[in-house]
């Protein structure tokens, strides 16, 4: 047997690789891991992190506004871009320091560049040239945006990375995309101020999400100003004396300062030298695995993003922990991606868990419904135009809570503590047992008693 310099490879220190590295390393793994960009990767460099720091900051003009109905007088505020981007910079060059450490004391090797696979236990480190051999390697490469099809003038398009680093707030600025990211970056600058005109070519944005969900939130979107263009898409961006113009498909056009595209993110893969070596990819072109992270080469792993399963943070980590667990603790372990919760932290929030009522419908012979619209307490005195959202489905046979969907204020952190009654397999009557706190928004995801729709599919009656 060849004798190798590492127990473990690991190329990119994002969310999953720092992880399966930290872990790895406790269960006495000699392990190395290369970082072509920033460590912490998408999520602490620019991804959750800013993004959460952008969206605090886009909420303070509601506050602003509605400190009035409250008795406060709040002299005109103004607002600096620089000034929030600089302290945005400030805060995650302190994560990726806390990263790097993290990785020190783990006594986990950080290599600050790009790695690529040379065989099957061997990577190519590209700017020393150097070769590094490894017991077994792990593909935590992460995914990057992709702008879709070329169109002409594609190159004046931003895509989020570029978006956390803009020289000057847009007054003006075409967002295309109509998932997460999307809608996002369309509440964080029109919280901000900028005009927002959001242009997805689906019918509704939020694909994926729950149909009343995407309802609800395009509703409340279009209610604080931002203009949604569905059934098209920007097919030629121009660049002109100040500023963009986007045609659309119908032959109209869009005047802005800025054009930013999130139309989805692709699998990191790319130069990866994953056909020398014989790494599978899956349908979406991510990097296919098993339950345990194991791709078509048996000592190659690859987690997170890459794998193209659940395209989220937590997730990536805990296949990341899962995977380090499973082949240097002696304890094997399949990652699990039932139930996940996920937030949209558009304005206002999204979190949701489980089954939308179509997925519901596909599987569940019996489906109830319960949902509640109302307007949240905080908004009477401001004086503000807006509704809480909250659905849930239930299997009809069982009784069991398969999917909650919240759409209001604070719904993410709503939703964390709900997916652990989901995960445990609480029941309607299980939340009709918990006694409300009283006043709250949540309060209502536990007096719910009106079921507003109960499916029965034929064969089951
Ligand atoms: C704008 C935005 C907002 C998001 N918001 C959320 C959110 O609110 N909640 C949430 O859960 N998720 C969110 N995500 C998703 C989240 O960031 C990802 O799911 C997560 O970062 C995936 O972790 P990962 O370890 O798979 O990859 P990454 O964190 O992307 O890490 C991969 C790393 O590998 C490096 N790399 C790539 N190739 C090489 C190579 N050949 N050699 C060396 N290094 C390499 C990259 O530079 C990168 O640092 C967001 C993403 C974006 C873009």
């Amino acid at each position: 047997m060849v004798a190798h310099e590492l127990d473990l490879f690991i190329i990119g220190a994002g969310s999953g690789g720092v992880r399966a590295a930290r872990i790895a390393s406790e269960h006495g793994a000699r392990v190395a891991i290369a970082e072509e960009y920033r460590v912490g990767g998408t999520c602490a460099i620019r991804g959750c992190v800013p993004k959460k720091l952008l969206v605090y900051a886009s909420r303070f003009s509601d506050d602003f506004a509605d400190a009035a109905g409250y008795g406060w007088t709040v002299p005109t505020p103004s607002f600096d871009w620089s000034h929030l981007i600089a302290n945005k910079d400030r805060e995650i060059a302190r994560l990726e320091l806390a990263y790097t450490t993290a990785l020190e004391r783990a006594k986990v090797q950080l290599i600050a560049e790009r790695a690529v696979l040379e065989d099957a236990n061997s990577v190519r480190l590209l700017s020393s040239d150097k070769r590094v051999r490894a017991g077994r390697i792990l593909i935590a490469t992460g995914a990057a945006p992709a702008l879709g099809a070329h169109i002409p003038g594609i190159e004046h398009a931003i895509s989020s990375n570029e978006a956390f680093g803009l020289p000057a707030l847009p007054e003006r600025i075409l967002i295309q995309g109509g998932g997460y990211i999307a809608v996002e970056f369309a509440g964080i600058f029109a919280g901000l101020g900028s005009e927002v005109t959001l242009v997805y070519r689906g019918k509704t944005i939020l694909r994926g999400f729950d149909d009343d969900v995407r309802a609800h939130l395009t509703s409340e979107m279009e209610r604080r100003g931002i203009r949604i263009i569905t059934g098209h898409t920007v097919s030629a961006i121009e660049q002109m004396a100040a500023g963009y113009t986007s045609r659309l498909s119908d032959g109209t056009s869009v005047a802005t300062d800025r054009v930013m595209f999130a139309t989805g993110r692709r699998p990191n893969v790319k130069g990866l030298g994953l056909e020398t070596v014989g790494v599978r990819l899956g349908k979406s072109g991510g990097v296919a695995v098993d339950e345990y992270s194991q791709t078509s080469v048996g000592n190659i792993y690859a987690v997170g993003d890459v794998t193209d399963r659940v395209n989220l943070t937590p997730v990536a980590i805990s296949d990341g922990h899962a995977f380090a667990d499973s082949v240097f603790g002696g304890a094997p372990r399949p990652v699990d991606h039932i139930n996940v919760p996920t937030a949209v932290f558009s304005e206002p929030e999204v979190g949701v868990v489980g089954l939308t009522e179509t997925q519901a419908l596909e599987r569940l012979a019996k489906v109830d419904i319960y949902k509640t619209t109302f307007r949240p307490m905080k908004a009477t005195l401001a004086g503000r135009d807006t509704r809480t959202f909250m659905k849930l489905v239930v299997d009809g046979t069982s009784d069991r809570v398969v999917g909650a969907h919240i759409v209001g204020a604070e719904a993410a952190e709503m939703i964390q503590l709900l997916a652990v009654a989901v995960k445990m397999g609480a029941t309607k009557a299980d939340l009709d047992a918990t006694m409300a706190v009283h006043p709250t928004g949540a309060e209502e995801l536990v007096t719910m008693r009106e079921k507003a729709i109960g499916y029965v599919r034929k064969a089951a009656e």
